[in-house]
């Protein structure tokens, strides 16, 4: 998005994007080769140009030939190939170059210059350096016994892996860890992959995303954000704002507008906190958010009741202690919430469906592991990301952000929490933009 900018603002320097994926303007979001995995916001609020609000509503009726409606849920697939279009028109249009590859190490040369070295090939030199570098894959779940099993061959670290899922054999149980919208993903494609075995989901609380309503019309607003920003500014206080703003609204209509009233402010409500409350909200309560704020297409819901219902989806709540490996098979040991009771479940693989690693002092990729030696980036405390100023200028390990290397997306979350989404990335890609040719025109926000 923000090389796509750059063209459109008429950049006059070379703009060069760099992407180790064999289809570049995917990641692992968009990327899906099947039509069961549906956008997870509505095809109005997906634009990935915030100066255009209905930009990417426009492009799918076009291409469907129809006028789609505004709280359509589309496949995720197809917003690939819309990336994939204003990426090709990006090229047409100006100085850019989109080379495959990895990087592997940011390096800081004569004149504030950088020099981005890559797995292959000529390294790249740059006046700046923006790392939109996504989601990374899930970090092992600490276990008491049996940690080598995250070396075998019957765990999935990533089960955005291509091939991942086609190596369940058809009768296998799987464990999935996790059951949030990974795991909706990875079990609904199992099903299609004509998976029979029993699924086994677990996650310390064994909560699952809500789902969206089919007529959001019946959404009543929530409070406005004045009204948030007079909440208390600890983890209780917000707590205690959402519930009674839902009992204030329960009789005109749905917690879910409540919720979203809380996305315009959601950056302003986290930097109030102290670090103390931030902690004790990522400890305490970000499980119950999440549920709530990253909620999945209705059908979707639909189709995960319907297996388990009949029985080929299990939940349980609990955490792992523990893997013993069998011949064919691992057992994994949980302790279940609640009564403390230990359980073993006996699968022939697992999945890690818990979501991306934010701490990057547990992350091994070689370019944030040089990032890291360099001293070019610094983990926040909470480690969620690394620590940025508010218009993502990457902040050193001595305090400093001269400016030169930009953070977009969710590396960005110690700042702003809320930074993952298209709704927010494409805010934070025109800003960055404009920040880096000098131009200033205001985005228009496109809600939500
Ligand atoms: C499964 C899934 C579903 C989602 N669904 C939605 C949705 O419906 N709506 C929504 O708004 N958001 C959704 N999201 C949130 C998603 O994070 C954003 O929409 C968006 O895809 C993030 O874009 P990004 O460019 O920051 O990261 P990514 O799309 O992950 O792109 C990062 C890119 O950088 C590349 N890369 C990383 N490191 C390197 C390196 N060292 N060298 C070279 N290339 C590198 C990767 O290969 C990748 O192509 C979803 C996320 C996931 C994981």
């Amino acid at each position: 998005m923000v090389a796509v900018h750059l063209t459109r603002l008429g950049a006059q320097e070379r703009v060069v994007l760099i992407d180790r994926s064999p289809v570049p303007a995917r990641g692992a979001a968009y990327g899906t080769s099947t039509d069961i995995h549906l956008l997870n916001v509505p095809a109005a609020r997906m634009s990935a140009l915030a100066d255009e609000p209905g930009h990417f509503l426009k492009w799918a009726s076009a291409r469907a030939g129809r006028d789609v409606a505004p709280d359509a849920v589309l496949p995720r697939r197809l917003y690939g190939a819309y990336l994939g279009d204003l990426l090709a028109e990006a090229q047409r249009r100006g100085p850019l170059r989109v080379e495959r590859g990895q990087a592997i190490d940011v390096e800081p040369i004569a004149g504030g210059a950088w020099r981005v070295h890559r797995a292959h090939g000529e390294p790249v030199d740059a006046g700046r350096v923006v790392l939109a570098l996504g989601n990374f894959a899930p970090g092992d779940p600490p276990v008491r016994e049996g940690a080598g099993f995250y070396q075998h061959e019957r765990y999935q670290r990533d089960p955005w892996t291509p091939g991942a899922l086609q190596s369940v054999a058809r009768d296998e149980d799987v464990l999935l860890i996790g059951t949030g919208l990974t795991m909706l993903d990875v079990a609904l494609s199992l099903a299609e992959l004509g998976h029979r075995g029993v699924i086994h989901a677990v996650s310390r609380r064994g909560l699952l995303p809500r789902a969206h309503v089919e007529r959001p019309l019946e959404i009543v607003p929530g409070p406005e954000p004045e009204a948030w920003l007079a909440s208390e500014a600890t983890a209780r206080g917000l707590l205690r704002a959402v519930r009674r703003a839902v009992d204030e609204t329960a009789e005109r209509g749905d917690w879910r507008g409540v919720v979203d009233s809380v996305r315009p402010v959601t950056a302003a409500l986290w930097q109030r906190m102290s670090e103390r409350e931030q902690r004790r909200f990522v400890r305490h309560l970000r499980p119950w958010w999440d549920v709530h704020r990253h909620r999945a297409a209705a059908s979707i819901m639909v189709q995960i009741r319907a297996l388990i219902d009949q029985g080929r989806l299990r939940l349980s709540a609990g955490r792992l202690e523990g893997w013993r490996v069998q011949s064919g098979g691992v057992e994994a040991v949980v302790r279940a919430k609640g009564s403390g009771e230990r359980r073993t479940l006996r699968v022939g693989r697992v999945l890690n469906c818990t979501g991306p690693e934010s701490d990057v002092e547990r992350l091994t990729e070689p370019l944030v592991v040089r990032l890291r030696e360099r001293g070019l980036i610094q983990r926040d405390p909470l480690g969620l990301g690394v620590r940025t100023t508010q218009d993502g200028a990457i902040i050193d390990a001595d305090g400093r952000a001269d400016g030169g290397l930009h953070a977009i997306g969710p590396w960005r979350r110690p700042r702003l929490w809320e930074t993952t989404a298209v709704p927010e990335l494409s805010v934070q890609a025109w800003d960055l933009a404009q920040a880096l040719i000098g131009a200033q025109v205001p985005a228009r926000r496109c809600g939500g």
